[in-house]
């Protein structure tokens, strides 16, 4: 940062930070600004209750206008600004490691437009997933990005993280489906990256800010891409004995020319887990069970089924059944997608994880995860995207400092295996606090350098949530990070 810009940071209970918060309050009105404790305690951490930072302060602006001006605030108290959408996250994106301003945009729900014409959604970067689709629903048309958080979790969250779920194997993550957005830049400045169409010139700073993890600005509108809903769709369960011969039918699938929308393995564990909660009826004997979607014309569905059951049969596929109805569908994915949910009935904490390796080694990572947790005595539980090779395994813990760091200790390493694998660290979770110090596992470091000079152009002072994403000294700036756990746990412990 250029000298001329260094700035004092400042923080409770000074004077100067009680003339923020009364600046602040002038912008987005006295009950929009949080600052006791109990307030404060909400927004301590997202879904990865491992880390945990208070802010000093949470906002809830309702418009573009009162976002820019709060940044702008920020700018001039030298505070930094860590955006927030629902707190689903899962890599702990949305933790305010150095403290400062936690900014929610979860008044900010409006869907402003549906565009039938050309298929697109205009809406605020604070409405949830689910009621985007919801709202595109009377147009036969909807929003396919589907994370199992999707009816909390919103579209700027999706954007920072570039959200996936269960049907991203045929439709892509969240940045196939977006066409523009609205961004309020660390400076205060207001942008738009795209708009209703999407530009296919210059360069491509759409692309570039999603996925990147609140560290470049603030999204604060998006156009969406809105898409047919499929003339037909059919969904199908199956078991096998093993997870292993699960993971080799859905190799089987693809190799058989088969694009299935969705293919979903869960194993034993949380199959018993999620029968527990919704008593559907599961064999609680089978090793592992495989959800297989398949979506598109009428007339073409039923030779693909055909592929479908050909193949799952030949690994040792049993009780396979097709869903008779809608309902039937719903009650299936409802299942799938409060599989973590479930896990509560197993242990308080689970710490999930979201490792990505090729396809054809699914087998030999689902061996070697198990061996894993078998050596530092975790219980690992599994989901897997199965069909783009994104691992969910969740490491169930209590709160227990030594099984936490057995916990952290067993994480690095299935990371690591991914990477030897041939894969990489995060499917669609992100990097957040959670995987910085395996950053360099993967990238080198002229591959770290040009991410942070992409970094130090957009947002120079560091003030856009700092200590994210970026291992490199000084990413939290000017600022102090706070001692999470996953500082105070030596490395190795
Ligand atoms: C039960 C469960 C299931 C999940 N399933 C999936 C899944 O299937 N697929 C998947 O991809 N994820 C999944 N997730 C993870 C999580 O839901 C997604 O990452 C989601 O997109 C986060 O959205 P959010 O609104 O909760 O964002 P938050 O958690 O609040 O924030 C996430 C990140 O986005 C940034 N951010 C938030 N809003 C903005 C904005 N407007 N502008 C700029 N940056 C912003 C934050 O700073 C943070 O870095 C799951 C989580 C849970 C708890």
């Amino acid at each position: 940062m250029p000298e001329s810009e260094r700035a004092e940071a400042i923080g409770p209970p000074s004077e100067k930070f009680r003339q923020l918060i009364s600046e602040l309050k002038r912008v987005v009105g006295e009950g929009h600004v949080l600052s006791s404790q109990v307030d404060l305690s909400v927004y301590e951490c997202d879904g990865e209750t491992l880390d945990i930072a208070r802010p000093d302060l949470v906002v809830l602006p309702a418009s573009t206008e009162e976002v820019q001006a709060v940044v702008r605030l920020a700018n001039r108290y030298f505070v930094p600004v860590t955006p927030r959408g629902a707190g689903t996250g899962l890599s702990g994106g949305a933790t305010t490691v150095v403290g400062g301003i936690s900014l929610a945009l979860t008044r900010m729900t409006k869907v402003l437009e549906i565009d039938p014409d050309n298929m697109v959604a205009r809406v605020e970067a604070g409405v949830t997933n689910a009621a985007v689709s919801l709202a595109a629903e009377r147009f036969g048309l909807y929003f396919a990005p589907d994370p199992s958080s999707q009816a909390a979790s919103t579209v700027g969250g999706n954007i920072a993280e570039n959200s996936g779920g269960p049907h991203t194997l045929k439709y892509g993550t969240t940045v196939n489906h977006v066409n523009g957005i609205t961004v309020v830049l660390a400076d205060g400045s207001v942008t738009t990256f795209g708009g209703r169409a999407r530009d296919c010139l210059g360069l491509d700073l759409l692309g570039l800010f999603v996925g990147s993890e609140g560290t470049l600005g603030i999204a604060t509108e998006a156009w969406l891409k809105l898409i047919p809903r499929p003339e037909a769709v059919e969904t199908m369960t199956c078991y096998f004995q093993s997870v292993e011969a699960g993971g080799r039918a859905v190799s089987a699938v693809v190799a058989a020319g088969v694009i299935p929308a969705a293919m979903e393995l869960i194993d034993r564990l949380t199959l018993r887990a999620v029968d527990d909660a919704h008593h559907m009826g599961l064999d609680r004997g089978a090793g592992s069970l495989l959800i297989i979607e398949l979506d598109g014309s009428r007339a073409g569905i039923e030779t693909l089924r055909e592929v479908v059951v050909r193949c799952v049969s030949v690994e040792g596929a049993f009780g396979v059944r097709w869903a008779a109805d809608a309902a039937e569908r719903a009650s299936i994915w409802k299942a799938r997608k409060s599989a973590f949910g479930s896990l509560g009935r197993l242990a308080p904490h689970a710490y999930v994880l979201d490792g990505v390796i090729p396809r054809s080694r699914l087998a030999e990572a689902i061996r070697e995860i198990e061996a894993i947790g078998g050596r530092h005595g975790v219980t690992i539980a599994n989901v897997y995207h199965a069909g783009d090779g994104n691992l969910h395994p969740a490491l169930l813990y209590h709160q227990d400092e030594q099984e936490m760091a057995r916990v952290m200790k067993a994480g690095q390493e299935i990371l690591e295996l991914c990477v030897t694998l041939g894969g990489t660290l995060s499917g669609e979770h992100g990097i957040g606090i959670e995987k910085l110090h395996t950053m360099p596992i993967l990238f080198s470091d002229a591959d770290l350098k040009a991410m942070q000079w992409v970094k130090e152009s957009f947002d120079p002072r560091g003030l856009c949530n700092p200590g994210k994403v970026l291992p490199a000294p000084g990413a939290c700036g000017e600022f102090v990070p706070r001692p999470l756990l996953r500082h105070r746990l030596p490395a190795g412990s």
